[in-house]
């Protein structure tokens, strides 16, 4: 043994002395760039061959995917800083203010971001150009400049759009825009592995990419950042400077900045004769994407979009007839990253004292937010967020304090109690902090890409202020930990209900064959009051010789304060036996998807059971959900999707006969188009008046920006909510809805109205056209159908969004536990 190992050494040793050359990628993986796809293991062997062979660059693997992937960085730069890797990074970060210390930082820091979206497949190949050139023909640039290149944000969407390209393409490729190469199937490889797309997560971090390349983003703060993207096969190429509307915090500085760099890449565009456009479609707004993100963190973040993703494949013939290749597209993406890197390492100094000044926050127009902590999993959920993006928070005093109150958007009085979040602006990330927390975001220009409104009180449902004023705060609140001990003289353990982790609880103790009950009404016991909702767990029905011991443990594993009672006979409400004390079933539960469905959709109720309650669900798929036999399962699911071709009458007769025998038909967003007016069931679409205008004089060049009166691109409305239905149990009767199309539906007349816009509803913050602002209200949003032992669930806004509108989530989960349960079917 002990021969073999120094035999190894040896070898090592040897095998070192001796550095090898670096191989371009074509040499390094035997073929040319653009002539296959390369799949990412073998980008990753790419990355590693340059990190082992030259000393000038290093690899950071940051992370992993869902389906294991491995997540790197690239960190590339003179030899004398890659030395020095750590203390530039620091110095940087004294720039902001988040490290302490003066600092003249003149390194310039590009980071270069390629493939979030899988199937925009050039990209990566075009990591592997530059990467090559950077260390072999552009050393100059690295004097003064770091460059970090991650190869590819998301793996698990390439290897999907990829291994599906070589199986289905011809030899050789066909640039036919109509052969089944160019034609990717459901759901495709844009997302992410729960079909989220990671370029509407940077601010929310609900995926996992995205929380681990967020903690390397925020150790590192580069002064510019590039998102390499693909768009139509017709439309070119998209550069900076960027569309209106900016957010109103971009600085003078970031938007000149964008246009010279913008003016270097068309210096080389020109040269070759290719075509580009700048200034058009691709605004600066919505905080989640990998150009505004990064802007608000004081960076100059740019998305640059080369004509291509799926449809192009290997080769494609656009509509004017030309072939556009892989091998174009990957040499324009490297041209502008070469050139991004170049324009920087110029005015590597002035990127730095301008970066520097952008954490200047003292100006701001709101000084604190101020969150009440009436939940303290909300509160925590929205800590964690904060602890993301490292921006600090702290806790209020008790006392009263004035500001604009988001709820009734006046000016009004709050009374603070200790626990209470506070948030102040004049912190490094403060311009973050009044992006994603101010109560309305100002529009230069409707005309956008995304939602206008995501403010997080609304979002995770709090009562909360803005001030003028600095609030007072200390840094610490006192956190109790919670332990419950077990008690062999219980009668029943109770438990609160108003959270999703709430949600998670009463899965856990379903699959550990536990049995709960719910309150449907409000009662007292023991000199304490629980609200409707509580769960409450009767040694009654759950006689297992472990029972204490079991509830005990699960309570504490997902530290849930529980409340032991020895008796079942209230002093105010329900006693514990009362047929209105419901059991709660361990439902099965069955969730559409495939073609037809919304993948987003579909993927945001995927990753909400799997990762947040972290309970079992069956995933059916379209092609066969006709033939499924629904009576297996206690509620069905339909995302939002167009299902013209799965819906039809035979299938919907058959998820009524489901229905009526006891199962919870859940339906969300557009999949309502399905069952309004349809025979049997109650939805019905609301009348949209006909203009009375009977032809179009409109100016041709007015079009575009008439036809967003019938639009409605994400925004806030204040719902009335019935706290006394099952569905609303932990909500208040006010719930502020991101309403995201331009759908209404009446009141329902049989059945419940649960949620509804009456006739006062407004948009509380974002754009939505004046055509549909005329309709919202008097609509429904969460209604239920009673049909025989079941019922039907319409909810006409996702309450799920992006999984950021975390208020809504319980809404789904009290569908799924609360309604229906106890039907024996
Ligand atoms: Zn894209």
């Amino acid at each position: 043994m002990k021969i073999k190992s120094l035999l190894l050494i040896t070898i090592l040793f040897v095998g070192s002395t001796f550095s090898q050359q670096v191989k371009s990628p074509s040499e390094f993986l035997g073929y040319e760039i653009g002539s296959r796809f390369t799949r990412h293991h073998k980008v990753v062997d790419y990355f590693k061959h340059v990190s082992n062979t030259v000393s000038n660059v290093k690899l950071e693997k940051y992370g992993e995917t869902n389906e294991h992937r491995p997540l790197y960085l690239s960190y590339i730069s003179s030899q004398e800083n890659i030395n020095n890797l750590d203390n530039i990074r620091k110095s940087n970060l004294s720039q902001t203010g988040i490290l302490e210390g003066e600092s003249d930082n003149k390194t310039a820091i590009v980071w270069l971001s390629y493939n979030v979206h899988g199937n925009e497949g050039s990209s990566t190949e075009a990591a592997m150009l530059t990467i090559y050139e950077l260390i072999t023909n552009k050393k100059d640039l690295l004097e003064n400049t770091i460059v970090i290149i991650d190869p590819c944000m998301n793996p698990d969407g390439r290897d999907r759009y990829v291994n599906w390209y070589n199986q289905v393409k011809s030899a050789p490729f066909n640039t036919k825009q109509d052969a089944k190469e160019h034609h990717e199937p459901w759901p495709g490889g844009r997302p992410n592995h729960y079909l989220f797309d990671l370029n509407r997560d940077w601010a929310w971090a609900t995926q996992v990419e995205s929380q681990q390349r967020i903690k390397m983003y925020n150790k590192w703060m580069p002064h510019i950042h590039v998102d390499f993207h693909e768009q139509g096969i017709n439309s070119p190429y998209y550069f900076a400077p960027g569309a209106e509307p900016f957010h109103e915090i971009i600085s003078d500085w970031q938007r000149n900045f964008q246009t010279q760099i913008g003016k270097n890449h068309a210096k080389y565009f020109d040269k070759e004769g290719w075509l580009y456009f700048t200034k058009e479609s691709f605004d600066l707004l919505y905080p989640s994407y990998g150009d505004t993100y990064p802007t608000y963190m004081g960076a100059i973040g740019m998305t640059y979009e080369q004509a291509g993703h799926s449809r192009a494949g290997l080769g494609v013939k656009t509509d004017e007839g030309e072939v556009l290749t892989l091998k174009d597209r990957a040499i324009h993406h490297m041209t502008t990253g070469l050139s991004t890197v170049e324009i920087s390492s110029k005015n590597a100094i002035k990127l730095n004292s301008e970066f520097k000044k952008f954490f200047d926050n003292k100006n701001l127009e709101y000084k604190s937010f101020v969150l009440k902590n009436d939940n303290e999993d909300k509160t925590n959920r929205l800590k964690k967020l904060l602890e993301t993006h490292e921006i600090k928070y702290e806790y209020a005093t008790r006392g009263t304090i004035k500001g604009y109150n988001f709820n009734t958007k006046k000016e009004s009085k709050l009374n603070t109690s200790e626990g209470d979040l506070v948030i102040h602006t004049n912190q490094p990330k403060g311009k973050m902090v009044k992006v994603l927390f101010e109560p309305k975001t100002k529009l230069v220009d409707s005309l956008t890409y995304d939602i206008t409104a995501w403010s997080l009180p609304y979002a995770h449902g709090f009562e909360a202020l803005a001030s003028k004023n600095k609030v007072n705060s200390v840094k610490n609140a006192s956190i109790e930990n919670v332990i419950n001990s077990i008690d062999k003289n219980a009668y029943a353990y109770i438990s609160k209900w108003n959270s999703i982790e709430d949600a998670t609880f009463l899965g856990a103790l379903l699959q550990n064959k536990i049995t709960p009950r719910f309150s449907s009404k409000p009662f007292s016991l023991e000199g304490k009051s629980y609200k409707k909702g509580t769960l409450i767990v009767l040694r009654n029905d759950n006689r297992a010789i472990n029972f204490d011991e079991k509830i005990v443990k699960i309570a504490n594993l997902y530290k849930r304060k529980i409340q032991s009672v020895a008796t079942g006979f209230v002093d105010a409400g329900l006693d514990f036996g009362s047929y209105s004390v419901k059991p709660i079933n361990k439902q099965n539960v069955a969730l559409l998807s495939g073609k037809g469905t919304s993948s987003l959709s579909f993927g945001e109720i995927w990753h909400f059971f799997e990762t947040e309650l972290k309970y079992p669900i069956t995933i059916l798929n379209s092609d066969y959900f006709s033939k499924t036999n629904f009576n297996k399962y206690d509620v069905i699911i339909i995302p939002e999707g167009y299902y013209s071709n799965i819906l039809k009458k035979s299938t919907l007769d058959k998820l009524l006969t489901f229905v009526n025998s006891g199962g919870t038909l859940i339906a969300i967003g557009t999949a309502l188009n399905s069952f309004a007016d349809k025979k049997g069931f109650a939805l019905k679409k609301k009348e949209v008046k006909k203009d009375s205008t009977k032809y179009n004089l409109t100016p041709y060049a007015d079009q575009e920006r008439k036809s967003i009166e019938n639009f409605s691109p994400g925004a806030i409305f204040k719902s009335k909510v019935d706290v006394t239905h099952p569905l609303a149990f932990g909500y208040t009767d006010e719930y502020f809805s991101l309403k995201r199309s331009s759908n209404n539906y009446n009141y329902l007349n049989k059945g419940f109205n649960i949620a509804y816009f009456n006739n006062e509803a407004k948009s509380v913050s974002g754009f939505a056209g004046y055509k549909t602002l005329k309709q919202i209200p008097n609509s429904l949003l969460f209604g239920e159908e009673k049909k025989g032992k079941g019922s039907i669930i319409y909810m006409v806004d996702n309450p799920l969004f992006r999984s950021f509108w975390n208020n809504g989530k319980l809404f789904l989960a009290n569908a799924v536990f609360l309604l229906n349960s106890d039907t024996i079917k």
